[in-house]
């Protein structure tokens, strides 16, 4: 008999059954962590038989990224010290399992020998659970602090990583940018194709900003289709300039597959710019957010960065957004009204009713500045109720009066376009004039009409079933298709001036104007050209078949009795 199991013979007939059938797995080692001896629960732990086990190195039961502690703790177990530590044994079939190891140190009365015994617990559930329940937080973790859609850092995350930018920015010396990114047209695609194809935008638009920007460099989406992204150690604002030109680049691409067309996806860039001295997050956030919604405003570029200039321009939005009430309560609203003519005659034949605003601090406020803070400010309900209202008077005061006079044109916000209610404010107008509902008309841009496809449709078939008409303001600017125009009740279309301008020596405009009469006349629409300047554009228009006209070459808008006196009246009316 080999000596080893000479040994563990002895040892477990020396301590007989109570070892064999111990229901805790135990094993015998020598000192250098031989098994002397396995009992029956240890080889059904280990999935071997006792034979196999006896006589083998217990460290070739172990598995291979452990043996190294193995090692360690058999020196400790040698030096009769008992001790408890934790073991992943590897099972015959590659399969793992975790085990106690509590080991204690014997004297073997028959050779002096020492020896530990070792009883190994099977750990593996708990384990198991200990696993799960770290990977469940690891999870929620990161749900915490990452959006679900993207995998970008959230919000959350976004302020811790923009205060240690901060002070790392503070520690080096650095120079560093926040760039407020979110994309155009968003809402419109989401409303438009679906929320799925919002998402794509929204993973596709994560995908481009990452790619774009150094790996040390944080992007994160902040709030529903606005990003944020933290560049540091930037060595001058050139640099960011030419980061945002590349942003701005890689947003031209168009997104193939998400729709039958390709998607022209863009986004709007707001930067601020960071340095040592830098205390406040909340101030760099409101900048690049401040830089970044003067680019929407004023679409001049795809990015810009933030200034005084910012600041002053969102302060006198402030003012002009708190003075809406005063405007509408007051006398600092009037209309003025812009002649049209048939294009063959000089007779008129209807004005478009334009806003002003004689603002007591800023004086005169254009309507392209005010409209669009009163529909950010949810007012321009109260707008358009006011505007008819004195449109509708005026007009019925000059029919009372025998003007031949066929059309008073009135334009309405996008907001209101997307409300029911405009139905309500449209019919009231009329009723408490008395103006007939042929002598109205509603201009819609085609903006408005394109971001709520739907309920403009609904909206506006009402509206033209009170006998109102329904023209297309600034056609050619919006993105809807010429196919679309049948779907909508227009009675007019009315060709953006920045066509006009460019006729008639424009080759491509004047193919793009040809289209649009084309296109009105077969659909049994009419058609009106705007922003007329000068008389070579008359007489080109006149020649493709445009019927009406409007524009400083015949007229510029004018007070009620400038135009009264205009269209030929000596006593004016007012309204
Ligand atoms: P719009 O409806 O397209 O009005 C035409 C604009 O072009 C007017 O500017 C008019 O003064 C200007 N215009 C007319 N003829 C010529 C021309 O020959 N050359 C040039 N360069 N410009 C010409 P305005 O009055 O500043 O209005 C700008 C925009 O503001 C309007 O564009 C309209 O969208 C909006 N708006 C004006 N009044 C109202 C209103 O009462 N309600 C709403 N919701 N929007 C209004
Ligand atoms: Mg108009
Ligand atoms: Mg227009």
């Amino acid at each position: 008999m080999h000596a080893i199991e000479a040994v563990g013979a002895r040892l477990v007939g020396e301590q007989s059954k109570l070892f064999l059938q111990a229901p805790v797995p135990l094993l015998c080692l020598d000192e250098p962590g031989c098994i002397l001896a396995a009992n029956h629960a240890a080889a059904r732990l280990l999935g071997r038989s006792a034979d196999r086990l006896r006589g083998r190195p217990l460290i070739t039961f172990v598995s291979k990224s452990e043996r190294r502690r193995l090692v360690s703790q058999l020196a400790h177990m040698s030096s009769g010290d008992s001790c408890e530590f934790e073991l992943t044994m590897a099972m015959p079939h590659g399969t793992e399992v975790s085990v106690l190891v509590i080991s204690t140190a014997l004297q073997d009365a028959g050779d002096g020998l020492r020896h530990s015994q070792v009883a190994l617990i099977d750990v593996s559930h708990r384990k198991h659970i200990e696993r799960t329940l770290h990977q469940a937080k690891e999870r929620l973790d990161h749900l915490a602090h990452h959006d679900a859609l993207t995998g970008l850092p959230n919000r959350y995350l976004f302020e811790d990583r923009l205060a240690q930018a901060l002070a790392r920015c503070r520690r080096h010396g650095w120079l560093g940018a926040l760039v407020f990114a979110d994309i155009d047209r968003f809402k419109y695609y989401n409303d438009t194709y679906g929320h799925q194809v919002g998402d794509s935008i929204l993973v596709e638009a994560a995908t481009r900003l990452t790619m774009s920007v150094r790996e040390q460099d944080t992007v994160c989406r902040f709030s529903g289709d606005e990003f944020l992204l933290i560049l540091e150690n930037v060595t001058s604002r050139a640099d960011v300039d030419a980061i945002l030109a590349k942003l701005h680049e890689e947003f031209t691409r168009p997104v193939y597959g998400l729709i039958d067309l390709p998607l022209g996806l863009s986004a709007s860039f707001g930067a601020t710019m960071f340095d040592k001295a830098t205390r406040d997050p909340e101030v760099l956030l409101k900048q690049a957010d401040l830089a970044m919604y003067n680019v929407k405003r004023t679409r001049r570029n795809a990015f810009a960065f933030y200034s005084a200039q910012v600041d002053a321009t969102a302060a006198r939005r402030r003012s002009l957004e708190a003075d809406l009430q005063a405007a509408l309560a007051g006398e600092q609203f009037s209309l003025v009204f812009q002649p049209q003519s048939r294009v063959e005659s000089s007779a008129v034949s209807g004005c478009e009713a334009l806003l002003r605003w004689n603002h007591p601090t800023f004086g005169f406020v254009a309507p392209s500045e005010f409209i669009e803070i009163a529909e950010s400010a949810g007012r321009t309900a109260e707008i358009s109720a006011w505007v008819l209202d004195r449109a509708c008077r005026q007009a019925r005061a000059w029919m009372d009066l025998g003007f031949q006079f066929t059309r008073m044109s009135v334009n309405v916000s996008p907001h209101d376009v997307s409300s029911e209610d405009l139905v309500e404010l449209v019919r009231r107008a009329l009723e408490i004039s008395g103006l007939p509902p042929s002598m109205l008309e509603i201009e819609v841009t085609e903006t408005s009409v394109m971001s709520h496809p739907d309920t403009a449709k609904r909206v506006l078939s009402s509206v033209a079933a009170l006998g109102v008409s329904v023209a297309l303001d600034d056609f050619g600017t919006g993105y809807s298709s010429l196919r679309c125009l049948n779907d909508y009740p227009f009675d007019r279309i009315k060709i953006d001036q920045s066509f006009v301008a460019d006729l008639p020596g424009n080759t491509e405009t004047r193919a793009i104007v040809g289209a649009m009469v084309s296109m009105a006349s077969n659909l049994g629409i009419d058609i009106i050209a705007e922003g007329v300047e000068t008389e070579a554009q008359r007489r080109y228009l006149h020649e493709v078949g445009v019927g009406a006209f409007q524009g400083f070459l015949f007229a510029r808008p004018l007070n009620a009795e400038g135009f009264a006196s205009f269209a030929g009246r000596s006593d004016p009316p007012s309204s």
